[in-house]
Formats: C-alpha cells, sequence, structure tokens
C-alpha cells in the first residue's frame, strides 16, 4: 500500500509540514476511514509544540475526525463501505476494566490509547492523528456521523462537543438549574449551547467587557464580567453548576463563592497544578464541589452527536487549508478564531 499523506511535526520547532507513514495492517474488527475534516484543539498545539514533554516525533496531531468508511474487516457488523464516521480523542483500551466495562473507556485503569502520540496495544505501532488522509480504528472506537449534521461543523463534537457534554449530562443538568460557563473558546461555547438544549439557564463569565456583545450572540442568557467586583457579588450564591473550560491558571475562589449550597465547579481545562490555592472555606461552608471531567465514553460520544442532530447544534467553525495550519496555530494561540479551525483534508489531497 502507497504511503499515506500527513502533516506532522518533526521537533518542537519544526511547525507541521508534509509527512508520509504506511498504514497499519487492517485487522477484523478495524474500519478503515477516509478522512474529510478535522478539528484543530489546542491539545494539537501542545503535542506539536512538546508543552507537556511527552510528544513523540514525528507526530500526526488530530483527534477531531470526520471521514466516510471505505474498507472493515471481517468481524465488523455496525459500520458499512460509505458510512460516515468520526473519531475523537482514543482509539483502544485494556476493555476490561469496569470503567471499559461502563463504556467509560477515557477512564481505563490501564489507561486509553490515544488517536495520536499513542502506541498501539497490539503492534506497537505510534498512533497518528487525523491531520492525514486515512485513518484505520478499531469498531469500538468509531462511531456513526448523523447524516442530517454538517460535517465540518460536526468535527469539533468529538472532542470540545463530547468534553462539555459529558460533565453537563453526568450531573444532570437540565430546567431550573442556572450553569455558569467559565471561558468562550472552543469549549466554551458549545458548553453554551449544550447547556441551553438541557434547559438551565446559562451565564457566560468573561474577563472583558468587550466581549460581552459576543457572548449573547451565542445564547447566553446573562454576561458577566469576571474583573468587575460587583458583578461577581451580584451573583454570589446564584448557580448549581460551574462548567469551567479556562485552559490556563485562574483563581477559583471568587467563583466558588458564585455556587449555591451543594453546587458543583467542573474543570475541564488541564491547569494543573490549581494556583493560585483554593480556600477550603469555599467548599466546606456551603458543601460545594469541585471536581473535573475528561472527554467522555464512547456510548456518550455517539450520544453527543445524535443530540447535535435531535437539537441542530454544531460548532461554529473556521474552515482551513492544511498547509495554512501553522499560522492557523499562531492564531489560535492569540485567542483569534471563533470559535474552532476545522481542516478541509480536501486541500491535503490537493497539496
Ligand atoms: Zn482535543
Ligand atoms: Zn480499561
Amino acid at each position: 500500500m502507497s504511503d499515506v499523506k500527513a502533516y506532522a511535526a518533526q521537533s518542537e520547532t519544526s511547525g507541521l509540514a508534509p509527512f508520509g507513514f504506511q498504514p497499519r495492517a487492517p485487522r477484523p474488527d478495524d474500519v478503515s476511514i477516509e478522512i474529510d475534516y478535522c478539528g484543530v484543539c489546542h491539545t494539537d498545539i501542545h503535542f506539536a509544540q512538546n508543552d507537556w514533554g511527552r510528544t513523540l516525533y514525528p507526530v500526526v496531531p488530530g483527534h477531531e475526525i470526520i471521514g466516510r468508511v471505505t474498507a472493515v474487516g471481517s468481524d465488523v457488523s455496525g459500520f458499512q463501505v460509505g458510512d460516515r464516521v468520526g473519531v475523537g480523542c482514543m482509539v483502544d483500551s485494556c476493555r476490561q476494566c469496569s470503567s471499559c466495562e461502563q463504556g467509560l473507556e477515557q477512564y481505563c485503569r490501564e489507561g486509553m490509547t490515544p488517536t495520536y502520540n499513542g502506541t498501539d496495544r497490539h503492534d506497537g505501532l505510534r498512533t497518528y492523528g487525523g491531520y492525514s488522509e486515512r485513518i484505520v480504528v478499531s469498531d469500538r472506537f468509531v462511531v456513526r456521523v448523523p447524516e442530517q449534521l454538517d460535517p465540518a461543523t460536526a468535527a469539533p463534537l468529538l472532542c470540545a462537543g463530547i468534553t462539555t457534554y459529558s460533565p453537563l449530562k453526568h450531573f444532570g443538568v437540565g430546567p431550573g438549574h442556572k450553569v455558569g460557563v467559565l471561558g468562550m473558546g472552543g469549549l466554551g461555547h458549545m458548553g453554551v449551547k449544550f447547556a441551553r438544549a438541557l434547559g438551565a439557564e446559562v451565564t457566560i463569565f468573561t474577563r472583558s467587557e468587550s466581549k460581552v456583545a459576543e457572548a449573547k450572540k451565542q445564547g447566553a442568557d446573562h454576561v458577566v464580567v469576571s474583573t468587575d467586583p460587583e458583578q461577581m457579588a451580584a451573583v454570589a450564591l446564584n448557580f448549581d453548576f460551574l462548567l469551567d473550560t479556562i485552559p490556563v491558571h485562574h483563581d477559583l475562589n471568587p467563583y466558588l463563592e458564585t455556587l449555591k449550597v451543594d453546587g458543583t465547579h467542573i474543570l475541564v481545562g488541564m491547569i494543573e497544578p490549581i494556583e493560585p490555592t483554593v480556600h477550603s472555606r469555599n467548599l466546606i461552608s456551603k458543601r460545594r464541589i469541585l471536581t473535573g471531567s475528561l472527554i467522555g465514553g464512547m456510548p456518550e460520544t455517539q450520544e453527543v452527536l445524535d443530540f447535535c442532530a435531535e437539537h441542530d447544534i454544531g460548532c461554529d467553525i473556521e474552515m482551513l487549508d492544511i498547509h495554512n495550519i501553522n499560522d492557523a496555530y499562531e492564531r489560535m494561540k492569540r485567542g483569534d478564531v471563533k470559535y474552532r479551525f476545522v481542516i478541509d483534508m480536501k486541500s491535503l489531497k490537493d497539496a
């Protein structure tokens, strides 16, 4: 088989450039997918630049993948050639631990196999992500994309979407609840759409007065400028849930004070360790819960796609040709995208 065309980073400073690799030999449970669209996640930048010190070069990023099935293995019954499908942040797990048995593969005791920068559990080969013409994935880690969804705006549902949908569902957000969304990037704007679709009253917290109009446009019922102490005081003891998508260090204490008794502050951005320190008083005095959530399992990833088809929800995207990916990374670092870049993979074929 000929090389698969892709884009890879070769080092911390190389940026992304064309790259070819041999696809793995398909196994009986495998689905072969021709990729049409791939969303660009902040995690992709972190791995391309080795921000977390565990990048295996060359790395082909991309874990918001939408494509069409081109072949299936002999054991695959749920997918057929031509089906529109998606692949998210993981492509395998142990499949035997209690988390895997519950369809919570993201919490696999042995650790999930990430879609890229991982090692295949069977053949030991590197996993390569969605900035690529094709991908081969075990059927358990492939989801069906309803035909009524626009495939490009659906791509970010595989990471940004499921990451915000899963905790809202897990904690039972629904009508009558007041939800605050912290951060208004790719994740935050999806959180607003989901919380509203689930029937909650939604407030966006933003640091800057200049973003208030955009927050309202995103469908928020209310906007709080978090740098204004008066506005923060006005929402003390107000919220049932906070969905915290801010990807950098920030003081949780002022936000905790906006939660009611038994209110829950959910972190989905990796900001470890939490600084400044969280005051125990802010938890104990009102029995508040501080928790976190990682993407979602495979059954719930299918659920979020079906939910979006039913409620006509898609991500707000800017389409990108793959040869502009390095510029796109620079723009994302400046927060200059509304709200997610999605690579049109035709641009890779034409390259
Ligand atoms: Zn992601
Ligand atoms: Zn497991």
